[in-house]
């Protein structure tokens, strides 16, 4: 049985359980097969079969989930987009994708009612299943394609690894499904006839909200960015008697501090603390390991584990060879895992994309090294960062900037400690005085940036500069400007 086809069956042995829950909508396995099954089967109408990709835009709904099944059981990847991206973004996404559909949740809704039967196809393993979008370094972002194969491996490895109880996880979806975190927790689910308990973006802003809804959610299974959960710590009822069936939670995405960890050990001492690394690139994660009070006392920076059984995780020197243990170097992982590329990009797909010993492999631009046979991050190699859990090339940031008209030149500066970062300034020259205080004209250009980039990306401070600081190479010195605002 591949994944599809375990999904549906949940829908035929247990029609009635929920297999999602949001916004007080619950929407079950039954409905969930007949729905994407007529879903596709319009799709297999609307669309030439020609494996193109359909856009999916919302935030959590249900009609979501629909669509993701019907897109892929009619022979058609998509590409999920959530509604807080700007117009300009969605616009970008949705051409690069060269999607000729973008569904909404209303659309689903209307279309997906009717009793039809899938096309009836077999998925292969090497068929396109998703594309996520992630922030590019040129300022236009860059479609990770997975497929079934890579989705698969991940799954089998998960659930060899974890062992989820079938048809009574409650897996908490924090992740958008535009970030590929949201994989772990909804494909875990599915797989597992859970009930995946999404919360959304109003809930996150409204702290009484979102403690009401975990204490009505039943979460078995935390899977969130440890922001997010270091977050809910702030929170003093944030303990067991809140979640009491919570027995897991699964990190993934940035660094796990070690003070998270342990306060969630204390707090929730019938749960268990994973942290799992990996990349969009290569399917969610590629090492995991369970985080104890042992490891806590051993390291005084987390691990981020051991690879998966049928990947390699490598870290190579500057020759590309394996470096020894404890010496440092570039993350490389190679498996059925690894993104096949970047939708459209075979420029960018052959700089981080290679052939490992017959095995296909990806550069993380990670800093890392083993030790005790365990594999531990240490960083960017390149200006790609970690905010608040959002992956960002600064580029990117840099790149928008300089489109707006009166900016001549833009440097975005990660403001943080220890490589953990919290806010972003933007460092400006202008290309003539603009009318109005720096406070105004960064208030304008921050709601002109907010029109083409997510907010998350948005920097909340600037400063204007008559000309940047120079290394002695002819690059805007960095290190210089970040000292000058330190
Ligand atoms: P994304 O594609 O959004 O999952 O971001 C991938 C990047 O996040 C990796 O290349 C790392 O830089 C970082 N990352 C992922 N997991 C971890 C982890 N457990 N600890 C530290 N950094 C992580």
């Amino acid at each position: 049985m591949d994944l599809l086809e375990r999904i549906d069956e949940w829908g035929r042995t247990t029609p009635e359980r929920p297999a999602h829950v949001s916004a007080g909508r619950t929407l079950t396995y039954g409905a969930l097969l007949r729905r994407s099954d007529a879903f596709a089967a319009h799709l297999a109408l609307a669309l030439p079969d020609d494996g193109s990709p359909v856009a999916v835009i919302g935030h959590k709904e249900p009609e979501m989930l629909i669509a993701f099944l019907g897109a892929v059981k009619a022979g058609h990847p998509y590409v999920p987009i959530d509604t807080s991206l700007p117009p300009h973004r969605v616009a970008s996404i949705v051409a690069t994708a060269g999607a000729r559909l973008t569904l909404t949740p209303e659309y689903v809704s209307q279309l997906a009612d009717v009793e039809a039967d899938a096309p009836g196809r077999r998925l292969r393993m090497s068929d396109h299943y998703y594309i996520i979008f992630t922030s590019g370094s040129t300022g236009e972002p860059k479609g990770v394609v997975i497929t079934l194969g890579c989705l698969t491996s991940f799954v089998n490895w998960m659930l060899d690894e974890q062992s989820f109880k079938e048809r009574e996880e409650v897996f908490l979806n924090q992740a958008p499904f535009s970030f590929d975190l949201s994989v772990m927790d909804l494909y875990l689910s599915l797989a597992t006839g859970g009930t995946l308990f999404s919360i959304t973006r109003e809930d996150i802003a409204n702290p009484k909200q979102l403690y009401q809804a975990f204490a009505a959610s039943g979460v078995t299974a935390w899977v969130s960015t440890p922001s997010f959960a270091q977050m809910c710590l702030a929170e003093r009822r944030f303990a067991a008697e809140m979640l009491p069936q919570l027995r897991r939670f699964l990190f993934c995405g940035e660094t796990l501090p070690p003070e998270v960890a342990a306060e969630l050990l204390r707090r929730f001492p019938e749960a268990m603390v994973w942290n799992t690394y990996g990349p969009t690139e290569a399917t969610v994660a590629a090492t995991s390991i369970c985080v104890n009070h042992a490891l806590l006392g051993r390291y005084p920076s987390l691990p981020v584990g051991r690879p998966k059984p049928d990947a390699r995780v490598l870290v190579m020197d500057e020759a590309g060879q394996p470096a020894r243990p404890g010496e440092r170097g570039e993350i490389v992982i190679a498996g059925p895992n690894v993104s096949p590329g970047y939708l459209g990009r075979p420029d960018l797909t052959a700089r981080a994309f290679f052939d490992l010993d017959s095995q296909w492999a990806y550069r993380t631009g990670d800093w890392g090294y083993y030790r005790d046979g365990l594999l531990f991050f240490e960083g960017r190699m390149d200006s790609q960062i970690k905010l608040h859990g959002y992956r960002i090339e600064i580029g990117d940031i840099e790149a928008n900037l300089m489109a707006l008209p009166g900016v001549r030149d833009a440097v975005v500066i990660p403001v943080g400690k220890d490589g953990i970062y919290d806010s972003l300034t933007a460092c400006v020259v202008l290309a003539e005085r603009l009318a109005g205080s720096d406070f105004e004209v960064s208030c304008t250009l921050r709601a002109k940036l907010g029109k083409r980039l997510p907010s998350y990306m948005v920097p909340r401070r600037f400063c204007f500069q008559e000309a940047f600081p120079m290394t002695a190479n002819g690059k805007v010195d960095r290190h210089k400007l970040a000292e000058a605002l330190a």
